[in-house]
């Protein structure tokens, strides 16, 4: 077949050249932020490496459709491939977490999920219910109904009453027996269980105890820890909720976007695809859903499961090595991906230990621990071993990470000491020339590149720019 080639208007020969041709300005910032990933060590505990599998997906033709409505329903003409896409999706979805598609059904519309979450409560709860979901200082997510005496935060305080459970503040473990009483008080609707910083395992069982003694649905939101679900290295949500949500892109290592499985009892199926569309959303990233399709057919390989094993080993190994120097691991370990650790023994904040390991090419974040009074100045910090895993990292690699972490402890606070003050300006200044910084920062860049990069190809890299 010969296609007719005759060259496109002038008006639009922008649309056939590439990022690099068209746009230097952006493509230059990516191809830094390439090198950034690759030459530095990645220990945000909700970010992980997608593969270059998923990148296709996700930056193909697909986001240019629209396609409102659930497959073989649709608002838009045009749909017969993305139709197959979602469907795929959808079973892929179901497979990954051993789910019969009698029992259980799934959206995989959800933007984010933040939105994968509010889309749940829309479809469960009136505006006014009560939910009751962790604290976020005690390592809740915002979105589980996070206000503070000052001021409602998250949207799902604003539009739902919101009293959130703790963790015990002498160990970091969650606080049943209150969560039980407050519960007996408060008499919630919707009762959430998942956080972004909790490493410990879910008593689902308690949790669905409680719920049923005031007829509440119970929803987890697995977002971190989904891809240790699917593994079957975390104990499993699905045989105690109504509802689970999930983040795509943490440890399930897809593009970013949201999932909403819910138990087809009742008419949960049509309050959940409805809520997400047209309640809280409009046409689906359809691009996303490809990307997350293809991440879900990995996550059911046995590939997968031994990533899933290497990233708990790898977070206990981190969290046995920081407390062999001698610092406090909340809850004294992990039984997941992340580490929590509290550095007030040090007498240091999550912030300034944030900022030195910036400079020198460590990226994790400040976190509060259970206790802290300020959320502005947490005590501690959260670490993540998915990404690094991702990355080929085994157990002792992790030793030599927890060691580079001892030593930019022991720099910030020399540098504290030097500072004379609490400000963290004085702290960056104090930092200002310091050789053993600029040592630090050399070795974990030539560690961090010694090892491969999931999605792009190495040798293509820019290093100069
Ligand atoms: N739920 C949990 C437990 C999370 O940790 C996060 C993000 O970190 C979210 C929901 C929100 O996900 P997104 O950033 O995709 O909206």
């Amino acid at each position: 077949m010969v296609y007719n080639t005759k060259p496109a208007d002038s008006w639009n020969t922008c649309l056939n050249t590439t990022l690099e041709q068209e746009d230097k300005e952006i493509y230059d910032l990516i191809e830094q932020e390439k090198y950034r990933q690759f030459s530095g060590l990645e220990l945000i505990a909700s970010e992980n490496f997608t593969s270059q599998a998923v990148m296709e997906a996700n930056g193909s033709c697909l986001t240019n459709k629209y396609s409102e409505g659930l497959p073989g329903a649709r608002y838009y003409g045009g749909n017969e491939y993305i139709d197959e896409v979602e469907n795929i999706c959808r079973q892929r979805a179901l497979k990954a977490f051993n789910l019969n598609p009698e029992e259980w059904g799934v959206n995989v519309q959800p933007y984010s999920g933040s939105t994968a979450n509010f889309a749940a409560f829309t479809a469960l709860i009136q505006p006014h219910d009560r939910i009751m979901g962790l604290d976020l200082p005690s390592g809740g997510h915002l979105t589980h109904g996070y206000q503070t005496s000052k001021k409602k935060i998250s949207s799902s305080s604003i539009y739902f009453e919101s009293m959130p459970y703790q963790v015990d503040n002498a160990t970091g473990v969650i606080d049943y027996d209150r969560l039980e009483q407050n519960a007996a008080l408060f008499r919630p609707k919707l009762v959430i269980c998942g956080a972004s910083a909790y490493a410990r395992e879910w008593d689902y069982p308690r949790f669905r105890k409680i719920a049923d003694q005031h007829g509440a649905y119970l929803m987890c939101d697995m977002a971190h820890i989904s891809g240790l679900v699917a593994a079957q290295e975390a104990s499993n949500p699905f045989e105690y909720c109504d509802i689970v949500t999930t983040t795509t892109h943490k440890t399930l290592r897809g593009p970013r976007a949201g999932i909403i499985f819910f138990r087809k009892k009742n008419d949960i199926e049509s309050r959940v695809n409805q809520a997400v569309f047209p309640s809280c959303q409009g046409g689906p990233h359809n691009n996303t859903i490809a990307g997350i399709a293809v991440a879900l057919k990995q996550a059911g390989s046995p590939e997968f499961k031994q990533y899933a094993k290497q990233v708990r080993a790898n977070a206990s190994k981190l969290a046995e090595t920081l407390t062999n120097y001698g610092y406090k691991i909340v809850t004294n370990g992990t039984d997941n991906h992340l580490v929590l650790w509290d550095l007030r023994p040090q007498k240091l904040t999550g912030s300034k230990l944030e900022k030195l390991c910036d400079l020198c090419h460590i990226t994790l974040n400040k976190n509060a621990v259970h206790g802290d009074v300020s959320a502005v100045t947490p005590g501690g910090v959260r670490i993540g071993a998915s990404a690094l895993t991702s990355r080929s990292f085994k157990e002792d690699d992790f030793v030599k990470v927890g060691e580079f972490l001892h030593r930019a402890v022991q720099i910030a606070l020399a540098a504290q000491e030097k500072a004379g003050s609490k400000l963290i300006k004085d702290f960056v200044v104090a930092l200002e020339g310091n050789d053993d910084l600029k040592a630090l920062h050399k070795e974990v860049q030539e560690f961090a590149k010694s090892f491969p990069m999931p999605g792009f190809d190495i040798e293509t890299i820019k290093t100069e720019f």
